[in-house]
């Protein structure tokens, strides 16, 4: 389609700038109400799983929380069975993850939470199919969106927008308009919205920021030949005075997304030899361990710190209706947290909530910034909090007595959570961001914070397959001494219930 059909009349017309999680989500909501949404995007847009430079955060490990996956499923059904045939994995909380957490491993049991894990691309991939096989919805790829066309009576009226075009000086041609009925902005962290704003004299928002020290270095892995475990994922939490962690999650075809984070400000490391030695010296040697015996399958990506970023559009009075920011672009939560997708979910169920009840009426830009602000201001509060908990722990002064006791009792919360079942729930919830401040007040938590926990910890993960307690933990299962029979797993894929110790890990990692 060219340009000038899209701008041909703009009746019931929706224009998303962005063609990542919170723009594809958005075209989802609107695409139920509008005639006619197109999809701006800068990047090219592949068809298929293919990488884009818009989006290089792709190549981190990424994770969906529970809260994402039933959102996207209501957005679009049937999208989680999709997911898994093109092999995403459901990665149950504890049942599948070895979860070393803040004092000690988590024991393995049923909890109503999980993490889908896929890559990101593969996500994005089809959730894009999704769109493309709707016949309202149009993307239009390299092209940048630069500026609001503005209305009367504080409205917009569509967005100009410029295609790249290599043969001009700067790589891209002339400037469009697109009229549009509806314009959302979709473009991440980077979004030029407040620019946008003032260039038609409105007031830009205020910016709550909170800076976090972690930085990211991330690889794909294939396990190693004849792998069997008794977990799918593994998860090294940060813990007082030890601020790295790592990751270790199954995506699709098989293979392994491996993130390790510095929690210090330190940078990450850019090469397999770093990597290796960053996982080395996080708090256990598992995930050192199990990387060694696995084949690299690509480079070493790195990424630096970011922080939490909210920007305050709820709180404009002067606002032009019929625009709308989400995603990244308003509330942008520290990509330790795994929270981005989660965002991008609840804007896009706000919006389709919202245009059910009240359609494209004036005012709907209004109510949609004030419910995008509700809905994500749990969220947020539960990443900042988590943000400022691990400044204090670097900082044992900081923050006066409430944070100082605060702290206190968080510790006794993740002591009682290797044998509590309260305990190791909440720490599990408030991984997903998904428990509220008074959780750590219920009375079985505080129950167990108080009683501390009932055995002692154990010292190594909860694996009949990995780490110290592998014989004791596969005798106690089988009834035998040793070596009880093994299960292969299909494609490769980290087998469930098996009870085979083909990795022996090393007592001392050779690397720390
Ligand atoms: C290391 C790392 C790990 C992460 N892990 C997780 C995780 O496990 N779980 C999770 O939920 N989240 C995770 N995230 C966060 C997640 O990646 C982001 O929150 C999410 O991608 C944000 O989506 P978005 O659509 O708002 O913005 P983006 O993904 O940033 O997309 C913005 C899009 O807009 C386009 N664009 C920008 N400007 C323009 C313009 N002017 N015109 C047209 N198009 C434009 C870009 O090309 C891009 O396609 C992680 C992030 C990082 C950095």
């Amino acid at each position: 389609m060219t340009l000038d059909e899209h701008v041909a009349d703009g009746h019931g017309h929706a224009v998303v700038i962005g063609a990542s999680l919170a723009g594809l989500t958005a075209a989802r909501a609107l695409a139920n109400f509008m005639d006619r949404v197109t999809v701006v995007e800068r990047d090219w847009v592949p068809r298929g799983a293919g990488r884009r430079r818009g989006v290089p955060q792709a190549r981190h490990t990424h994770g969906l929380t529970t809260a994402a996956q039933h959102g996207l499923e209501l957005l679009f059904p049937g999208i989680l069975g999709e997911l898994a045939d093109a092999g995403a994995v459901v990665v149950r909380m504890t049942e599948d993850v070895l979860l070393l957490g803040p004092a000690g491993w988590l024991p393995r049991a049923e909890s109503n939470l999980s993490s889908l894990s896929a890559s990101r691309d593969l996500m994005d991939a089809l959730i894009r199919d999704r769109l493309r096989a709707d016949p309202k919805v149009t993307f239009l790829q390299q092209h940048d969106a630069v500026l609001l066309e503005p209305g009367q009576q504080d409205t917009v009226t569509g967005v100009w927008v410029r295609g790249r075009d290599r043969r001009v000086p700067g790589g891209w041609g002339e400037r469009r308009l697109l009229v549009a009925d509806f314009v959302v902005d979709a473009t991440g962290r980077a979004s030029r919205a407040p620019q946008w704003l003032a260039e038609l004299g409105y007031v830009p928002p205020r910016d709550t920021t909170v800076e976090s020290r972690t930085a990211f270095a991330t690889a794909v892995f294939a396990p190693p030949v004849g792998h069997v475990a008794d977990w799918k994922s593994l998860l090294l939490t940060p813990a007082p005075g030890h601020p790295a962690c790592g990751m270790l999650n199954p995506v699709e075809g098989g293979r392994w997304s491996v993130s390790v984070c510095s929690g210090d400000g330190s940078r990450p490391p850019t090469d397999h030899t770093g990597l290796l030695r960053a996982a080395g010296a996080l708090r256990d040697p598992l995930l050192h361990d199990v990387l060694q015996a696995a084949t690299p399958l690509g480079p070493v990506y790195s990424c630096g710190p970011s922080g939490n970023r909210w920007r305050h559009y709820e709180k404009l009075r002067r606002w032009p209706d019929q625009f709308l920011v989400v995603g990244d672009a308003v509330v942008a939560l520290d990509p330790a947290h795994g929270q981005g997708m989660t965002v991008a979910v609840h804007c896009a169920l706000v919006l389709d909530q919202l245009l059910a009840a009240h359609g494209t009426a004036v005012g709907l830009g209004y109510r949609v910034r004030r419910a995008i602000a509700h809905r994500l201001s749990p969220v947020w509060e539960a990443s900042t909090r988590a943000l400022r908990a691990a400044h204090g722990e670097q900082d044992p002064r900081a923050g006066g007595w409430r944070a100082r006791l605060g702290r206190r009792y968080a510790a006794r919360i993740a002591a009682a959570a290797a044998t509590e079942r309260a305990a190791a729930n909440l720490l599990l919830q408030q991984l997903q961001n998904a428990a509220a401040p008074s959780a750590a007040l219920r009375p079985a938590v505080v129950r167990a914070a108080l009683r501390g926990p009932r055995a002692p910890v154990a010292a190594g993960p909860p694996s009949s397959t990995h780490g110290p307690n592998t014989a004791r933990i596969a005798r106690r299962q089988t009834g035998r001494p040793d070596t009880p029979p093994l299960r292969e797993h299909p494609h490769g894929q980290p087998a469930v219930g098996t009870g085979v110790a083909l990795h022996r890990p090393s007592s001392s990692p050779t690397i720390r």
